[in-house]
């Protein structure tokens, strides 16, 4: 099976902004770019992405699991980077058009359509350091995924880190290439040394988010996680899940934790912690490693409300229950 991401589908599907206009939107091969060197995005990072997912049902039809969150998202990334504003309507007319385009090739449960919108500033003007690009491009790539969890879902090991963070503040709402960019050296360094798969980032002690996720700690009835701020970014499967615990009668504490807090919870039996993203849903988190001292999470492994709260969330991607929420799209 291909890495998750590394295969595209043909054709993406692209729009410019020029003269404070977008243009017609156009379906184009997805295997190259016409970009001038001085790009400012190539120099400046101006530079947002989306992901998303498609679904088939067993009918044969296929969902776009809430656009409109992620379409709002790619708003503002787009306005907090100074690109040019993101016009709602014609980004989701795009995502559709190839998600149609495309729609007998999106991948039976587990496997779904990854949807990858992209806006970058254009302007070849490497004079504009503190200036934003007057020219854009935002195009849509799809990559049919797998099943993120074909091995069984292994519980991570996670260090928690107080000393640095993933990325300036001012940026962490803004899905954007550099906060990654950003995370990766301090992320590889904990992979060395820990035999770390991922940095949850706790700034001050503060627990946050890690290089790609955001955290849960599911204790007993209640989910603990980090209430939104401008610091972090405002993870769409975090709403999701949420929202789902709510229905399922869970308290949901939406506040921010230390983490003394999350090593003396971690501690006890039948504690869960995971990570949830839209690649794999929610993640178990197995140990914490904290000043070189390593913390299992309950009984290290993948824990039942983990499980049972990424199956909740699954069956409605999957229309194998009820979207109460007006969460999926038909194309
Ligand atoms: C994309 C992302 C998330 C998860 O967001 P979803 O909308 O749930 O996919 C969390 N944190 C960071 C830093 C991200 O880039």
């Amino acid at each position: 099976m291909a890495a998750f991401g590394t295969v595209f589908m043909p054709q993406m599907i692209q729009a410019r902004f020029s003269d404070n206009k977008w243009s017609e939107s156009s379906i184009v091969p997805s295997d190259k770019l016409e970009l001038h060197p001085g790009a400012h995005v190539l120099h400046y990072s101006s530079t947002c992405f989306e992901g998303l997912k498609a679904f088939r049902h067993e009918d044969g039809s296929v969902y776009i699991f809430r656009m409109d969150a992620n379409i709002a998202r790619m708003q503002q990334s787009s306005e907090l980077l100074s690109l040019p504003s993101v016009d709602g309507e014609m980004l989701k007319t795009m995502i559709i058009d190839i998600v149609r385009q495309y729609a007998d090739e999106t991948p039976l449960p587990p496997g779904s359509m990854y949807i990858r919108p992209t806006h970058i500033g254009t302007e070849a003007a490497i004079g504009k350091a503190a200036a934003p690009s007057m020219s854009s491009l935002l195009y849509t790539l799809l990559s049919p995924v797998g099943d993120y969890f074909s091995g069984g879902a292994t519980a991570l090991r996670v260090l928690l880190e107080e000393d640095g963070m993933r990325c300036a503040p001012h940026m962490g709402m803004i899905k954007s290439g550099g906060n990654y960019a950003s995370a990766l050296g301090p992320i590889s360094a904990a992979r060395t040394k820990h035999q770390a798969d991922q940095i949850l980032f706790c700034p001050g002690g503060d627990v946050q988010e890690t290089g790609a996720a955001n955290f849960i700690l599911i204790d007993g009835n209640e989910i603990i996680t980090k209430a939104l701020d401008s610091t972090f970014l405002h993870g769409v499967t975090r709403n999701s899940i949420l929202t789902i615990a709510k229905d399922l009668g869970m308290t949901v504490s939406e506040r921010n934790f230390s983490v003394t807090e999350l090593l003396e919870r971690a501690a006890k039996p039948g504690t869960e912690a995971a990570l949830s993203g839209t690649a794999a849903v929610l993640t178990p988190v197995g140990t914490f490693i904290h000043n070189d001292k390593e913390y299992q999470v309950g009984n290290g492994e993948a824990g039942p409300t983990t499980a049972r709260l990424r199956q909740a969330l699954n069956d409605i991607q999957w229309g194998k229950t009820a979207d109460t929420h007006g969460w999926l799209t038909k194309i």
